[in-house]
C-alpha cells in the first residue's frame, strides 16, 4: 500500500500559479511549469516520460518529488450496449471511488465523485449504504476527468459534461470539488466552461445559499425525493437538519440571485413515490419556481426494499407535473446491467474482500 503523507505532492492538486512556483524553487523557469501543465491538461500524457521536450534530469526530479497518479484502476465494466463505462478506482490508501462515462447522442457526458462513501445515509443509496470514508483532494476530483478525457482523446472526442454526481456528497466538500472544476475550468488547460458542470446536493442549506452567493455559472442539482417531511426524513437523514421549507427557501433564493434554473431530482420508486398524489404534492411545492425535474427509476440496493417504478408510472408522473406547467424529464436507468447506480460497484467489491 503507497503511503501519502502529508507532505506529498500531487501534479493534479496544484493550479497553475502553485506549479510554477514549485519549479521556481527547484531553479526551474515558470516556462518549464506551463509546458507540463499543457503536456498535463491537453497533451494528456499518461507519464511525465512523454514530455520529450524536458531534459532528463527534469523529468528524474519531477518523477521522485510531483506524484503523477492517484488513481489506480482496479476494475472496469461495460454496459451491453457499450454506451457506459464504468471504473472504479483505488486511491493511494486504498479507498475506492467511482467514475461512469455515459455516452448519450453526441454528448460524453462524465459522472464523478466528491468523496469515498458519504455521510448523509439516504437509504436508497448504495453509497450511503456504505458510510463515509474519506473527502477527495481537488486532484482526485480532477484526475477521474483526466483519465476519462485521455480515453475520449483517443476516439477523437472530448468530455463534454461532467456531473458531480458519482460517491459522495459534494457540498460536504465544497472546497476541493470548487477547487477541482477551477482548475479544469483554466482556458490553458482542459478549458471545460463552468456551464458544463451540474453539481448535485443532498440539500445542506448553507452551503446552498453560499453556492448561490457565488454566482458560479455552474448548474445545481438538489435531490428532493419526497415532497413532505415525513416521507422524506424517512429516505434521507438531512431531512431532520435542514425540513423541506428551509430547503426551499434557500433554493428560490439561488434562482433568483442568480437567474438560473435548478434542477430536481426525483428517483420513483414503487409506491413509495410514484403516484399521482405524490406527483400533485411536487407540483404545488415548486409552483412558480424557475425549476426542471428530473425522475429516475430508483436503481434497487440490496440494503434498500424499495423497488423501481414502472415506465407507465413514470409517464404518468411526468404527465401530472407537465400538466401543471413544470417541466419534467425520465431519465433511463443507464448501465443497470453493470451496477453503474451511484456506489454500487464500489460496494460490491467491498463485500468480496
Ligand atoms: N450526494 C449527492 C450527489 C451524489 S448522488 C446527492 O445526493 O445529490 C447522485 C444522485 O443519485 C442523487 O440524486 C441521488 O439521490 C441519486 N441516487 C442515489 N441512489 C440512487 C438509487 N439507488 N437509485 C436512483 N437514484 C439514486
Ligand atoms: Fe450521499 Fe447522495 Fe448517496 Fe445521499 S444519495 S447517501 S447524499 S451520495
Amino acid at each position: 500500500m503507497a503511503i501519502k503523507n502529508d507532505s506529498e505532492l500531487y501534479l493534479f492538486d496544484l493550479d497553475l500559479k502553485a506549479l510554477e512556483e514549485l519549479f521556481a524553487s527547484w531553479g526551474e523557469p515558470a516556462y518549464r511549469a506551463r509546458q507540463l501543465w499543457h503536456a498535463a491538461y491537453v497533451d494528456l500524457i499518461q507519464d511525465y516520460a512523454e514530455i520529450s521536450t524536458f531534459p532528463k534530469e527534469l523529468r528524474a526530479k519531477l518523477s521522485e518529488s510531483l506524484t503523477f497518479s492517484h488513481l489506480r484502476a482496479i476494475d472496469q465494466l461495460s454496459s451491453d450496449d457499450r454506451e457506459t463505462v464504468k471504473t472504479l478506482f483505488a486511491l493511494p490508501d486504498d479507498r475506492m471511488i467511482e467514475a461512469v462515462l455515459m455516452h448519450y447522442d453526441v454528448r460524453d457526458t462524465l459522472c464523478i465523485s466528491s468523496q469515498s462513501g458519504c455521510a448523509m445515509g439516504c437509504v436508497f443509496c448504495a453509497t450511503g449504504q456504505m458510510g463515509f470514508k474519506r473527502n477527495l483532494s481537488s486532484g482526485e476530483i480532477v484526475e477521474q476527468v483526466v483519465v476519462y478525457a485521455r480515453v475520449l482523446k483517443a476516439e477523437g472526442k472530448r468530455v463534454t459534461n461532467v456531473v458531480v454526481m458519482g460517491m459522495g456528497e459534494p457540498f460536504h466538500n465544497y472546497e476541493a470539488v470548487m477547487a477541482s472544476i477551477d482548475r479544469l475550468n483554466d482556458p490553458q488547460g482542459m478549458s471545460l466552461g463552468a456551464r458544463r458542470f451540474t453539481i448535485s446536493t443532498v440539500g445542506l442549506v448553507p452551503v446552498i445559499r453560499r453556492f448561490a452567493a457565488e454566482k458560479r455559472q455552474v448548474n445545481l442539482a438538489v435531490s428532493l425525493h419526497a415532497a413532505n417531511d415525513t416521507l422524506r426524513a424517512s429516505m434521507m437523514p438531512v431531512d431532520r437538519k435542514y425540513p423541506i421549507s428551509e430547503l426551499m427557501a434557500a433554493v428560490r433564493e439561488y434562482t433568483q440571485q442568480t437567474g438560473r434554473r435548478i434542477t430536481f431530482e426525483w428517483a420513483l420508486i414503487r409506491d413509495v413515490n410514484d403516484r399521482e398524489e405524490d406527483a400533485i404534492e411536487l407540483a404545488e411545492l415548486v409552483r412558480g419556481m424557475l425549476c426542471h425535474v428530473n425522475v429516475i427509476p430508483l436503481n434497487p440496493t440490496r440494503k434498500y426494499a424499495g423497488q423501481a417504478t414502472t415506465h407507465e408510472r413514470a409517464l404518468a408522473f411526468q404527465k401530472v407535473l407537465e400538466s401543471r406547467g413544470i417541466p419534467c424529464t425520465i431519465r433511463l436507468r443507464r448501465g443497470i446491467d453493470i451496477q453503474a447506480g451511484c456506489g454500487q460497484l464500489a460496494s460490491r467489491a467491498a463485500e468480496k474482500n
